[in-house]
């Protein structure tokens, strides 16, 4: 046992220096030293003799000359220095925390084998059933769950200040007597307040609400005090600052960095800190560190059980910044090691159906086009074609701004999978887009063929193939007859290309010979969904499309199972949308300037506030601002309203309409927001903008702008925060979309940004993606272990193998 010497020397040094006035310490030296004493001889019994030597216990301070209180003190500090310089050998660490160095196997209590690291937490001394209740709300079910259970961020509270040295406003941490604490009360509460002090001062502290800390700090303890600095009365107080005995083990909830866990109601943040102390302490050692050792090394890794503990209670700043890397690293790499396997299997074990991209029907398409390709698009639709033509299937990202022209593209792939002979597939994410693709497709195709049938969703084109080149669409509700028959037809193979959303991969849909499959808007569908596509065919040629810019690595990291393409340029005379967020109090200007632009014969689309997940909910609200809108503030223009749970029929009318000018405003819900097409569209008005990723506020800005007349994008706030108005005046300024989705991942992080969590990926929870040189360092390494040891077969990664089966459970799904 071990006892911190040092506030006592402190203050024997302070009365040398103030002249042995009795000064140094509030109270006077004597009453200052009986209590320390009291405390050290119970921490230290064997030194009570020397004390008692000394005249620690009993030196009536008070009584004593100038000179013999110089004697004294002198002699004192010789004796501590003695002692410190023992303990100092010892290697005793005090109030500082003590760095949590694995403890030596002999004193590691081996867990008994039945509870091990996935055992559920009512393993766990002090975890009720009621309190692991309250800990599975938030996800955590094993022990395991626990230990990866990281706080949101620390407190610093490692900076110890004496009293004298307090800021007003900053957050401090003092170690004090107390001494007093009495129960008052604050504003008719029953409250704490007590009255602690150092060698440089006292200071006032209370705790509002909690009359039942009085009796835990009695007088003469020794306290540690975190918490904001405040002034009442020209005087500083802590108000319900964090607090803790100074007792011989380390602190948890100040003097230290202190975690500060994600809560749910009925968890105390004490109570979880103290557990977690206690959880970490004893189980993390017992991680199996998956991660080869050379590898370790190679990148300067903390070692896992390490990494755990100081993400917990960190030492210091620098080594929580490398806990963060450690675990960062883990999930990009587990990551990597999953997309690449399953690349492997993909292209390994299934071979593809070879394309011919010699097709007169390919260069005629082109022709017959109303614009010419972009460079960009040109080099993309080479780099498609190229990947068409090798036996193995196609596995392509095509990344493409709003308005780069991807839907031709995917057109043109689809004709040419047509031309060799097999079926093409074309899914898209809400009914909306999968009719407005089919349109578009139909517009493009009957300029190189004739329109020969019309049978509703089934139009087919001669003069394109040998054969009458049929287009289908297939969504949801179309009548039950109907549908079947459609299935039917495209079992017998008689359709060439479907048109559909995730109604394509339901059951019931079989393709003869689906050769490609394309998706669009992909970051609504997750891997689960792309994979049960590619179930549909005999490996078809997969090409999935995204507007959401994606910075290269993330892309080759998140989608690593997919090579690369992007549409890097728009095509020519796209203008400049001219954006502006507007408070509440500039809702009726914008109404008068979509008044305005509708009496010059433009038209505006407004995108009602983001409710809720549900689509019951969010179409019920756009409903009543469709209400309201029509009755009081546009009563002599033409609404329409569009929301995700009219029947695809009615949406069909209202968007025909839109488009043909029928209707000057399209209140529509966000649900239904991306990839539509009308030219004359000149206004987008966003309400509660501030809700809405920044990403996708420029999807719905790319709604406009299409025309050849100057667009608009107007966007609502309720009640911004300074971040929020940080973002908004950022998409007033830039219209790329890239620096906007970085902006996004910074703020929102990537689980938000890419649906991580449908998408069937593992989680990301340390892992920044905007920190590009880990993820290129996790990926490097993944394809280094990769190219040594594809099927992580050698002993030494066997661990690595067990935890990459059990981040990628689904892994079976995708081979
Ligand atoms: P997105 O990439 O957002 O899916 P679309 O494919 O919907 O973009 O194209 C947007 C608009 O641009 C469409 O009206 C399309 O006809 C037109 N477009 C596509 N490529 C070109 C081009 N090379 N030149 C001019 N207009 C183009
Ligand atoms: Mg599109």
């Amino acid at each position: 046992m071990s006892i911190n010497v040092e506030p006592l020397r402190k203050i024997l040094e302070l009365e040398h220096k103030k002249g042995y006035l009795d000064s140094a310490v509030i109270g006077g030296l004597d009453r200052f030293l009986h209590n320390w004493v009291g405390q050290a001889t119970e921490t230290s019994p064997q030194l009570l003799n020397r004390f008692h030597k000394l005249h620690l216990v009993d030196p009536n301070y008070a009584s004593l000359t100038k000179q013999q209180r110089k004697e004294w003190v002198k002699g004192v500090l010789d004796f501590l220095a003695e002692v410190e310089h023992r303990e100092g050998e010892k290697g005793e660490a005090k109030l500082t925390p003590v760095a949590s160095q694995p403890p030596s196997r002999t004193r590691v209590p081996r867990t008994v084998v039945s509870q091990s690291i996935d055992s559920p937490i009512t393993v766990i001394r002090g975890i009720s059933s009621s309190l692991a209740t309250k800990f599975n709300k938030l996800g955590v079910k094993t022990v395991r769950d626990l230990l990866y259970f990281f706080p949101h961020r620390h407190l610093d509270y490692s900076q110890r200040k004496s009293i004298s040295q307090l800021t007003e406003g900053e957050e401090e941490t003092i170690i004090a007597n107390v001494w007093q604490a009495q129960e008052i009360r604050l504003g008719g509460r029953r409250s704490t307040e007590a009255i602690v002090g150092d060698e440089t001062g006292n200071v006032r502290v209370v705790w509002f609400n909690n009359p039942y800390l009085a009796k835990k700090l009695l007088t003469n303890t020794r306290v540690v005090i975190s918490g904001r600095v405040s002034l009442f009365n020209g005087r500083h107080v802590f108000e319900s600052p964090e607090w803790e005995l100074v007792e011989d083990r380390e602190l948890i909830h100040t003097g230290r960095l202190v975690p500060l866990y994600p809560l749910t109601q009925g968890l105390r943040p004490r109570q979880v800190r103290k557990l977690m102390k206690g959880v970490v302490d004893q189980w993390a050692w017992q991680m199996e560190d998956f991660l080869p050792p050379e590898l370790k090394e190679r990148c300067n890794l903390l070692e896992l059980p390490q990494a755990i503990s100081q993400a917990h209670y960190p030492e210091d700043e620098s080594v929580k910044d490398r806990a963060r890397v450690r675990l960062a690293f883990d999930e990009l790499f587990l990551l990597q090691l999953g997309v690449l396997s399953k690349k492997r299997d993909w292209q390994e074990s299934q071979p593809g159906s070879p394309f011919s991209a010699k097709t007169p029907v390919l260069e005629a398409f082109i022709k017959s086009l109303p614009f010419e390709l972009t460079t960009a698009q040109q080099k993309v639709l080479k780099e498609l074609l190229a990947d068409l033509q090798k036996p193995q299937p196609m596995s392509r990202l095509l990344q493409g701004e709003v308005g780069s022209g991807k839907t031709v593209i995917a057109a043109a792939a689809l004709l040419v999978a047509g031309a060799n002979g097999y079926q093409g597939a074309f899914m898209a994410p809400t009914e909306i887009l999968a009719e407005q693709h089919f349109t578009t497709i139909c517009q493009l195709l009957s300029r190189v063929g004739y329109q020969e049938g019309e049978e509703g969703y089934l139009h087919s084109y001669s003069g394109v193939l040998s054969h009458p080149l049929t287009v289908a669409l297939l969504i949801g509700d179309i009548n039950q007859v109907r549908k079947q028959e459609l299935q039917q037809r495209i079992l017998d193979g008689d359709i060439d290309i479907v048109i559909g959303t995730h109604a394509l991969i339901q059951k019931g849909v079989e393709f003869r010979r689906l050769g490609l499959a394309v998706v669009d808007e992909q970051h609504r569908f997750g891997v689960t969904q792309r994979s049960a596509l590619r179930q549909k065919g005999f490996s078809p040629h997969m090409l999935v499309m995204t507007a959401t810019p994606i910075p290269r690595t993330l892309a080759l990291t998140l989608y690593g199972d997919l090579d690369l393409s992007v549409i890097d340029q728009l095509p020519p005379g796209r203008q400049v949308i001219k954006t502006k967020w507007l408070k509440p109090g500039q809702r009726d200007s914008a109404y008068a300037f979509i008044h305005r632009q509708v009496a010059s014969g433009r038209q505006a689309f407004i995108i009602c506030p983001l409710v809720e997940e549900s689509e019951i909910i969010q179409a019920r609200a756009a409903v009543a601002e469709y209400e309201r809108l029509s009755k009081e503030v546009f009563l002599d223009l033409r609404l329409g309203l569009l929301h995700g749970r009219m029947p695809s029929s009615e949406k069909d009318k209202v968007m025909r309409r839109f488009r043909s000018g029928e209707l000057d405003i399209l209140v529509s819900t966000p649900v239904v927001e991306v990839g539509i097409d009308v030219p004359n569209a000149t206004v987008m008005l966003v309400e509660s903008a501030d809700r809405f990723g920044l990403s996708q506020l420029h999807q719905f800005r790319g709604r406009v702008g299409r025309g050849r007349e100057q667009s608009y994008c107007m966007l609502l706030t309720q009640n911004p925060s300074e971040v929020a108005r940080q973002r908004l005046d950022i998409i007033e300024k830039t219209q790329d979309g890239f620096e906007l989705a970085e902006e996004d991942l910074r703020l929102r992080g990537p689980g938000e940004f890419f649906g991580t969590r449908q998408s069937g990926l593992p989680d990301l929870r340390m892992a920044k993606l905007s920190d590009v040189g880990l993820l290129e360092l996790a990926r490097s390494e993944a394809i280094r272990l990769f190219e040594q040891d594809k099927g992580l077969e050698k002993p030494e990664y066997s661990l690595l193998a067990r935890e990459l089966a059990r981040v990628w459970p689904q892994a079976g799904e995708w081979s």
